[in-house]
């Protein structure tokens, strides 16, 4: 068998498109701020990702820099003005932050309205009690992607690897709510290759290069591999690196039924559901009909 390669840069477009003719029946332009301290090279990357595609969709942006050694209870005042401002649809404090600030300080103090990586304490709370709210943006994608194959997920065996935050437990909780039997494996599972072979849809989000081999994947699965890391490629020259996933991703091709790549699989659709987030963010906080392109998803 060769896999479908699951096309997340084509779905991402789609989401955007749709999140752009949204914006366009709004009676307003929605703003995103992104808030980014320090200097970390692939933050920037990130952040300048995001600010661009913002401005793509119609959407307005703030940009707020601060220099690393931000004191954080300035952080947490700046993104305190930004929650009290009604200018000021979504917020997105890009993550990791500098060692001596806590992220989780600095999340308490942003409006659960605003939430649009849908990380706080509020948002964690309305997805395990099944209320509407802001869902984490790369999960969400996850589901997106795993539904791009198979519309109804209703009883299908799905296993997360990895419990983040981030990633792996709001991942699982978001295929429960799709009706999925849902298992959530750790670095302390046992057995993980046979678990592995017991999903229809395995999400891999571990940060390992290429940890899962073909002979975990249970042939015509499909596999959404949630990992981004960097690797020699002397095959490309000295001192040179490639990005893989979690995933050996031609061992997978072999077995599977539809496989994401890395990148272009889960990367593009994390902005995407952002953005997404955000259009929703606005609706909510400022009393507007979600406009139809968005409500069904
Ligand atoms: P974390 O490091 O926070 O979590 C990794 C998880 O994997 C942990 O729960 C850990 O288990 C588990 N794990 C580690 N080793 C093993 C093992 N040998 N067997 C089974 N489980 C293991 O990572 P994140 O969730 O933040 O990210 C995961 C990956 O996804 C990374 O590669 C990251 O770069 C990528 N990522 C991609 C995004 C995108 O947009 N595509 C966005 C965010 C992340 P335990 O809890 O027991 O320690």
């Amino acid at each position: 068998m060769t896999a479908r390669i699951i096309d997340g840069k084509a779905i991402a477009a789609r989401l955007r498109a749709e999140a752009a003719e949204a914006v366009k029946l709004l009676p307003a332009q929605p703003a995103l701020a992104v808030v980014l301290v320090g200097d970390d090279p692939a933050s920037q990357v990130y952040v300048a990702s995001k600010i661009k595609q913002t401005a793509e969709i119609g959407m307005r942006s703030v940009e707020v820099r601060l220099p690393a050694q931000t004191a954080e209870d300035d952080l947490i005042q700046n993104v305190a003005e930004l929650s009290a401002d009604p200018e000021i649809d979504g917020i997105l404090v890009q993550l990791p932050l500098p060692k001596h600030i806590s992220e989780a300080r600095v999340l308490a103090a942003l409006d659960p309205l605003k939430d649009v990586d849908g990380l706080t304490e509020a948002s964690a709370g309305k997805l395990v009690l099944g209320k509407p709210g802001l869902r984490p943006c790369t999960p969400a994608g996850c589901v997106i992607l795993a539904k791009s194959e198979r519309p109804d997920l209703a009883g299908a065996n799905v296993v997360v690897i990895g419990r983040s935050i981030l990633v792996g437990k709001p991942a699982a909780l978001l295929f429960l709510e799709q009706n999925a039997t849902v298992t959530l494996a750790h670095s302390r599972t046992r057995d993980l290759r046979m678990v592995c072979r017991g999903a229809d849809i395995l999400v891999a989000a571990v940060g390992r290069p290429e940890m899962v081999r073909g002979d975990w994947i249970r042939p015509g699965a499909i596999v959404i591999d949630v990992g981004i890391n960097r690797v020699p490629a002397p095959e490309k020259g000295p001192g040179k690196t490639k990005l893989v996933g979690d995933v050996a991703f031609e061992e997978a091709c072999a077995v599977a039924a539809a496989v994401t790549p890395v990148p272009g699989g889960v990367g593009p659709m994390t902005i995407a559901c952002l953005l997404r987030n955000c259009v929703l963010a606005a609706c909510a906080r400022r009393g507007w009909t979600v406009p139809e392109t968005l409500a069904a998803g």
